[in-house]
């Protein structure tokens, strides 16, 4: 990789959007680390400049096009995206000269969509079908593709670059700033680009390390990574995690343990992380802290665990912290009790 994610030419000064990547703080949640009598740290993703951990994918991503040469100076960037890819993808491209085409599922917030315009890419927003249907929007975005002249395909599900950008950055910052004292590392995954970068990393750093997937329900990963096959059973509003398979960025990581948290819960995760820890999150941050305080029960006290504030709140507004919209999907708003002065 040419440039190095986080990596400063001159102390302190990052050259542009792409070396302002990464290097995100590590945030001890307070309540919560009380609560557990562990270490609960959160990887503060959505602080990366396009405000989600999916900016490491979409920089390692395009680095290894530019690279390879496969990507030249005015091609275009397509790509298959719940938001967050698609949005580092088209910052990185405005900074760099290209074009990007993003194609999302109708189903994603507003926020990410009408983003994703606002910073000028073109959206073509599909209907949402399983991924056997040829009509998904991970397929459609391939075949699109490669009809374009000049234009290449993140395909960040199975693109190998994704999990090399996390092992390269990701990975080797959390064990920094832990000093190597992490007992656990929790994640879900969508691409899994991540939770296998990172998880990589750190067992080859120590075999201790325990590695655990965190899964919401509609997805069939828990299912798997705990020896059941691929099974999926009900549904979650979270956006950008969960699977129906194992990607080729998933394939071989290690997975010591799984939980999978209902939306209810992640809910209520993402406002006491609002109201006690000032800490405005979205909805897969609910189901890694969650998952997080529950692998700090099975642990018990005295242990290291890290998980990963992916994107904020903000790109949910109308959903996650809308009651209306929250009634409509059977889930009842948490609500505010009297913070102790
Ligand atoms: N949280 C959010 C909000 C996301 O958009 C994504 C990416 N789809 C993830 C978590 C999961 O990251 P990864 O693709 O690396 O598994």
């Amino acid at each position: 990789m040419g440039i190095r994610q986080g990596s400063c030419t001159q102390a302190g000064i990052s050259q542009g959007f792409v070396e302002a990547v990464g290097n995100t703080p590590l945030i001890r949640l307070r309540l919560l680390s009380d609560l557990t009598g562990c270490e609960i740290l959160g990887k503060a993703e959505f602080m990366n400049p396009g405000g989600s951990v999916k900016d490491r994918a979409a920089l390692g991503i395009l680095l290894e096009a530019e690279e390879s040469g496969a990507l030249q100076p005015g091609g275009t960037v397509v790509e298959g995206t719940a938001g967050n890819t698609g949005i580092g993808l088209t910052h990185l491209c405005n900074a760099r000269g290209y074009r990007s085409l993003i194609v999302i599922p109708d189903t994603q917030s507003a926020e990410k969509i009408g983003l994703l315009r606002s910073l000028g890419a073109e959206v073509r927003t599909v209907p949402a079908v399983p991924y056997r249907d040829p009509n998904n929007y991970v397929k459609l975005s391939g075949r699109i593709a490669a009809e374009i002249p000049g234009a290449i395909w993140a395909n960040q599900f199975d693109n190998l670059a994704n999990r090399r950008a996390h092992y390269a950055s990701t990975g080797p910052e959390i064990w920094e700033q832990t000093g190597g004292r992490i007992d656990a590392w929790v994640s879900a995954t969508g691409t899994g680009g991540t939770y296998a970068g990172v998880a990589l990393f750190l067992k080859e750093r120590s075999e201790r390390v325990r590695c655990v997937l965190a899964d919401p329900h509609g997805s069939a990963l828990h299912a798997w990574a705990t020896g059941a096959g691929l099974k999926a059973e009900g549904s979650s509003i979270t956006e950008g995690i969960g699977n129906s398979r194992v990607t080729a960025n998933l394939e071989g990581a290690p997975i010591d343990d799984a939980v999978r948290i209902d939306d209810q819960s992640a809910l209520e995760t993402i406002y006491q992380l609002l109201w006690r820890e000032g800490l405005f999150m979205g909805g897969s941050v609910g189901i890694n802290v969650a998952a997080a305080v529950e692998t700090a029960r099975r642990l018990g006290p005295g242990h290291t665990i890290v998980t990963v504030l992916c994107d904020s709140g903000d790109r949910y507004r109308s959903r996650l912290y809308d009651a209306d919209w929250l009634a409509s999907r059977g889930l009842s708003q948490p609500r505010r009790e009297r913070v102790p002065a």
